[in-house]
C-alpha cells in the first residue's frame, strides 16, 4: 500500500511542472519574470498542499488497516439468528431460531409455583411469544420424569423446533454409553433440556459457554457417585442418583437426598470451570465451592418450581460432615442459606 503512495508523490511533481509550462504559458501569453515567480511560489505552496494531502491518505489508510484488523477478528463470533448453526453467541447467551408465523421470538421455561400462568400441583412448562406467557399451550407434568416421557413428544410438535438446532445437543453427543449403565446421548440432551428450561439465567449460559468453548468432555455414565476429573476432561455422572451415600453411614442428614438433575448441574459446573474458567489451576476448595453454590442453585430452582422437589434441602458445604442448615423443614433451611457455604 505505502509503495502506491510514494510512486504517485514521485510522478506528482514532474507531470504538475510540465503543466505549468505548457498551459500557462500558452492561456496567458506573458512568460514574464514576474509571472514565473508567482507561478513558482502558487507551485510550491500547491506542492506543498499536495505532499500533505498524500500523507493524509496514507494515514487514514494506515487507521482503516489497523481498525480493519480486529473488525475481521470479532465478525465470525457474531451471532447469526438466521443461521440455524449460529445458536451460540459470543455473550453466551442462548439464541432462539424458533419464530412463529409472524416472526416473533418463541422461547420457553418452567414457570415458580404461584408464578401467574402456573398450573397448581403441577411442574409448569410455560412457552412464550416474544417474552410474554400464552395461555396455550401449556404443559403441566407431575415431576421431572414425566419430563423425559412427555418432552420429544412437546417439542415434535413445535413449529420450526429441532432437536440439533438447541444449545445441548453437541454436549449429548459427547456421551461414551456404558453397557451396564441405562443411559443414552437421547436421554442426555432432555436432562440438558430440563437443566436450561428450569434455569435460563445460569445454568443455560454454562451450557452455551461450554458448547462454544471448542473443547469437548468425556462423559461416562456410572452407578458410583458423580464426579469430574479435571486432569482427564472427563464428566462421571449417576443418572439414577436420588440419594448420596456417605463413606460414614452412619451420617444421615436431609440434604442427603438429591436428584440426578442436581448431580448434573454440580458435575456440569466443575466443566465448565475447566474448560471456560482455567479450572485446572484452581485448588480443591475453589473448585468445589463453585461446583456446590451451582447445585445449591439447582436445589433451589426445582424446590420452587417442582411440587415433587418440596424434599430438596440445601447443601450445606462439600463435605458430607457438614450438618443441615437450620430449620425445621427445607422451607425454613432455604430461609437461612445466604448464597455461600464452607468447603
Ligand atoms: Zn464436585
Amino acid at each position: 500500500m505505502r509503495e502506491v503512495f510514494c510512486c504517485h508523490n514521485l510522478s506528482f511533481r514532474p507531470s504538475y511542472e510540465k503543466e505549468d509550462i505548457s498551459d500557462g504559458a500558452a492561456r496567458l501569453r506573458v512568460p514574464g519574470p514576474a509571472w514565473r515567480l508567482a507561478r513558482w511560489f502558487v507551485a510550491e505552496r500547491e506542492w506543498e498542499m499536495a505532499r500533505f494531502g498524500t500523507r493524509l491518505v496514507e494515514g487514514m489508510a494506515l487507521l482503516l488497516i489497523t481498525l480493519a484488523v480486529p473488525i475481521v477478528l470479532w465478525f465470525p463470533q457474531m451471532p447469526a439468528e438466521n443461521d440455524p448453526n449460529g445458536r451460540i453467541g459470543s455473550t453466551g447467551l442462548p439464541i432462539s431460531t424458533n419464530r412463529d408465523a409472524s416472526g416473533g421470538r418463541i422461547t420457553y421455561r418452567f414457570l415458580y409455583r404461584g408464578e401467574a400462568g402456573a398450573l397448581e400441583d403441577r411442574l409448569t412448562l410455560g412457552r412464550f411469544l416474544d417474552g410474554a406467557l400464552q395461555e396455550r399451550p401449556r404443559w403441566g407434568l407431575i415431576d421431572t420424569r414425566q419430563w423425559f416421557d412427555w418432552a420429544p413428544d412437546i417439542f415434535a410438535r413445535e413449529p420450526g423446533w429441532a432437536a440439533e438446532n438447541q444449545p445441548g445437543w453437541r454436549i449429548s453427543t459427547w456421551l461414551r454409553p456404558d453397557a451396564s449403565v441405562e443411559c443414552d446421548s437421547e436421554q442426555l440432551f432432555w436432562v440438558i433440556q430440563a437443566l436450561r428450561l428450569l434455569d435460563p439465567e445460569s445454568l443455560a449460559n454454562e451450557i452455551d459457554m461450554l458448547e462454544g468453548s471448542g473443547q469437548t468432555v468425556r462423559i461416562v455414565p456410572t452407578h458410583g457417585p458423580s464426579d469430574y476429573d479435571y486432569d482427564e476432561d472427563t464428566l462421571y455422572w449417576n443418572p439414577m442418583s436420588t440419594e448420596h451415600i456417605p463413606a460414614d453411614e452412619r451420617l444421615k442428614w436431609k440434604w442427603f437426598q438429591t436428584d440426578p438433575l442436581v448431580a448434573l448441574a454440580h458435575v456440569l459446573n466443575h466443566a465448565w470451570h475447566d474448560l471456560c474458567r482455567g479450572g485446572d489451576a484452581a485448588s480443591v476448595e475453589e473448585r468445589e465451592r463453585l461446583a456446590v453454590a451451582a447445585e445449591n442453585r439447582l436445589r433451589h430452582t426445582l424446590f420452587l418450581k417442582d411440587p415433587a422437589c418440596s424434599h430438596l434441602y440445601p447443601r450445606p458445604g462439600h463435605q458430607e460432615t457438614w450438618p443441615d442448615l437450620p430449620g425445621a423443614s427445607a422451607l425454613e433451611a432455604w430461609g437461612n442459606y445466604y448464597g455461600r457455604v464452607p468447603y
